[in-house]
């Protein structure tokens, strides 16, 4: 007897063969019936006996293709229509969009043997992918995902192709931007004085230029690279310059895996991150030194090849570890279009290999770092982006428009919340017109409608995103304290919302409840009920307020008054400190209390002991002293904690910061006394938590902001809190940093919003699995 199911599923399944995969499996269990891209995910129909319609669910289910994400199947029993083939039907366009797309993905094992043999109608063509490869959000234009709505518009099917395109058994059935050699985009080569037109030409050209030391700017896929050879100090240098960027750590990108265990120790957990379809940089322990790349930092960051043209470059000859940063001056964003990329990179490169096809949106290389507990986040990116991280009870749309450093916004739909790339610190000109423009392209990408919008911002009244989200035209705007929003990233990522924890929210800065400078807050309570400020540092005074965090010497101003009234201080200008003349000045304010602020940022904690540590100088770039103290007391042998008593609601910094101060003068180990700091910083927070866990009876504490990218602060707490009953909660999706700020936004704005209770009963998450 024949039956029919109606089967919709959601999840990441558009542009990644999934279609295809259900038309083969259809016809392999003999089932009749269609298959359609729908914007609410994929919709199929089939048509066959009890028995091989439950067996072909089975195995859509448990084997999907590598990069489709089934989030929800939902099965429906219905009349058969007495249909007698399986076909995949157009795609329909209706209303609001709910589809995930799928990130970028690398170049396949089957697209890469076709891209080395000379026999293939590909063979050394830089554009080939397939259904399980190749670009998706960085050519999309529009949903649903289909070639008139991509980047690749502009180029049709020759008769191969389209004969690949359409059949059904083929690898490249419905492979959207899939193209050849006659029929596709290519790259070029534009040097001075000409441009060198062939793919083949134009990679072998830049391999050569790369082993003669210049710089070239590569176009990629989701903006320009800068390359050089990471061996070649001279170009390292040369680049650093051309930059200007002195001393934050350039990205490495090395030929394949063994290249990789030659400059750094990759961990299983490491290795596992490096090879995933997300291909990011990983930060693993170096083992060689390349000067100029990553000064006073024993980590590299390194990434495999992820498209063809990074494959072709080295089996062209380029170096077998290349420097490839994004290709921008000091921090701006990325540059991803082409006359852009010409114009503002002039002058830095030697050399750009550009590619015909449009580059749909800047999306950068993420950057990851994998740890004993799981991978942490640190820029959220390319590869990650713009994949829904949580599921939120939120039946209308939520724009959440993140924090004004490491910025990164959320858009909830449908109770999907999808966050987007990391689009930068939006002080800077160009960043802040990428900001604009990512709300512009979530909000058109998912249809939603302003005046259905929550829009939810940091409190912070001077924050750009706050004052842009003040002018937005939504329905309904609310302002979310910066380190709440750090701990509701964590539980969002786990969907716990009632979930009661004791939050720990530790960062540089972000304007508190008081109009203080926070940044060592502990929280007690949850997503849904909100969270109160519980214990928090010592207060202290910070002359030229967020200025500070540009001189460890500043900001050890205010801390060090304090250490000196209680237990008196040794001349600091004088050796082994000496600290420079700032810091009289910055003194001299905190005295005369002129132009100081409060704060209890435990990120100005980290640069006042760098400071005592020898750190006098000014940072490049933020968070400098804090990843140079933690690399300096990683090669410490086991120490003592220093004493960071918690007492009345208060983590008191005095002792921990007179102990630093003293060892330094006797002239201990810098690295011991680094050691000693980070292990009271641990102990003085496991002693406040588990007091407060016993007092107030909660069983969990979450770790979030960005001083727990802090990956010895992060073991070291760990292992104190292990064994003593205490549940740990850290991001894994999102980063602590304030590339989370938005996901924990949306998360707390989708509770605190008028009404919200009656929206939320009626909310009910998606089911897995129904039949
Ligand atoms: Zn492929
Ligand atoms: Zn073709």
């Amino acid at each position: 007897m024949k039956t029919a199911f109606s089967i919709h599923i959601r999840g990441v399944v558009q542009g990644v063969g999934f279609r295809p995969f259900v038309y083969r499996l259809a016809r392999a269990h003999s089932l009749a019936g269609w298959v359609i891209n729908a914007e609410a995910g994929v919709e199929l129909h089939v048509e066959g006996t009890e028995e091989e319609l439950q067996a072909f669910v089975r195995e859509l289910e448990s084997k999907p293709p590598p990069a489709a994400q089934i989030t929800s199947l939902d099965v429906q029993v219905e009349e058969p229509e007495g249909l007698s083939e399986f076909t995949i039907r157009e795609s329909l366009r209706r209303d609001r969009p709910t589809v995930r797309i799928s990130s970028d993905l690398p170049v396949c094992e089957a697209c890469l043997a076709e891209l080395f043999n000379p026999g293939d109608r590909r063979y050394l063509y830089p554009y080939i992918n397939c259904t399980n490869c190749g670009p998706r959000y960085t050519v999309i234009l529009g949903l649903p995902y289909d070639r008139p709505f991509t980047t690749m518009k502009r180029w049709p099917f020759d008769e191969y192709c389209a004969a690949e395109y359409h059949a059904p058994a083929n690898r490249r059935f419905h492979a959207q931007p899939v193209a050849c050699p006659a029929c596709g985009p290519h790259y070029e080569l534009r040097l001075d004085a000409e441009t060198v037109r062939g793919d083949q030409t134009s990679v072998r050209m830049t391999a050569e230029l790369l082993v003669a030391g210049k710089i070239v700017a590569v176009k990629g896929l989701g903006g320009y690279h800068l390359a050089c050879d990471a061996r070649n100090s001279g170009a390292v240098l040369a680049l650093r310059e051309r930059k200007y960027r002195k001393e934050k750590p350039f990205a490495l990108m090395v030929k394949d895996l063994e290249v990789a265990r030659e400059l750094v120790h990759l961990s299983p957990e490491a290795q596992q991150v490096l090879t995933s379809v997300a291909r990011p940089i990983v930060l693993a322990p170096a083992q060689v030194e390349l000067p100029g790349v990553a000064p006073d930092c024993d980590e590299l960051g390194v990434m495999l090849p992820y498209t063809p043209l990074h494959h072709l470059l080295f089996a062209a000859g380029a170096p077998h570890a290349l420097v490839m940063t994004s290709a921008n001056r000091s921090s701006e964003p990325i540059c991803y279009e082409d006359e852009d990329a010409l114009d503002r990179l002039a002058g830095l490169a030697d050399a750009f290999l550009v590619g015909e096809r449009p580059i749909a949106r800047r999306v950068d290389d993420s950057v990851v770092r994998a740890l004993p507990a799981g991978p942490v986040i640190l820029r959220r990116a390319r590869g990650y982006a713009p994949g829904a991280v949580a599921t939120l009870p939120a039946r209308r749309p939520v724009l959440a428009v993140g924090a004004d450093l490491k910025n990164s916004i959320t858009l909830v739909v449908d109770g999907q919340a999808f966050v987007s790339q990391h689009v930068g610190d939006l002080d800077h000109y160009e960043a802040f017109a990428a900001f604009k423009e990512t709300i512009q392209d979530f909000v058109t990408m998912y249809s939603v409608r302003w005046d259905d919008l929550l829009v939810a911002y940091d409190a912070h009244p001077e924050y750009a995103s706050s004052q842009y989200a003040l002018g937005l035209p939504a329905a309904e705007k609310l302002a979310i304290q910066h380190h709440r929003a750090h701990v509701a990233s964590v539980l969002a990522e786990i969907g716990q919302f009632e979930k009661e924890v004791l939050g720990v929210s530790f960062d540089g800065t972000g304007y508190g409840d008081d109009g203080a400078i926070w940044g060592g807050e502990i929280f007690l309570g949850s997503v849904a009920r909100g969270f109160e400020r519980v214990a928090h540092l010592r207060s202290a005074a910070l002359a030229g307020g967020d200025a500070a965090a540009r001189h460890p010497v500043q900001a050890a101003a205010g801390f060090l008054a304090q250490v000196s009234d209680a237990y008196g201080l040794p001349d600091l200008a004088a050796p082994p400190f000496g600290f420079p003349v700032r810091f009289r000045h910055a003194s001299e304010l905190v005295r005369k209390n002129v132009r100081t602020f409060t704060t209890t940022s435990v990120g100005r904690l980290f640069d006042a002991a760098a400071a005592l540590l020898g750190f006098t100088r000014e940072v490049t770039f933020e968070g400098q002293a804090a990843m140079w103290l933690e690399h300096l007391a990683r090669s410490a042998p086991t120490v003592e904690p220093y004493p960071f008593p918690f007492t009345d609601g208060e983590l008191d910094f005095r002792p921990l910061l007179f102990a630093v101060a003293a060892d330094r003068l006797r002239g201990r180990d810098e690295r011991e006394i680094a050691r000693a700091f980070q292990l009271g910083v641990a102990q003085g927070v496991a002693g406040a938590a588990i007091s407060l866990s016993h007092a107030r009876r909660v069983g969990a504490v979450v770790l979030s902001g960005g001083v727990f990218q802090n990956a010895l602060l992060l073991g070291d707490l760990s292992a104190l809190l292990d064994g003593t009953g205490i549940e740990v909660l850290a991001n894994h999706m999102v980063p602590p940093n304030d590339g989370g700020i938005s996901l924990g936004q949306a998360a707390l704005a989708a509770y605190r919003a008028a009404g919200s209770n009656e929206r939320n009963a009626a909310y009910t998450a998606t089911s897995r699995f129904t039949i």
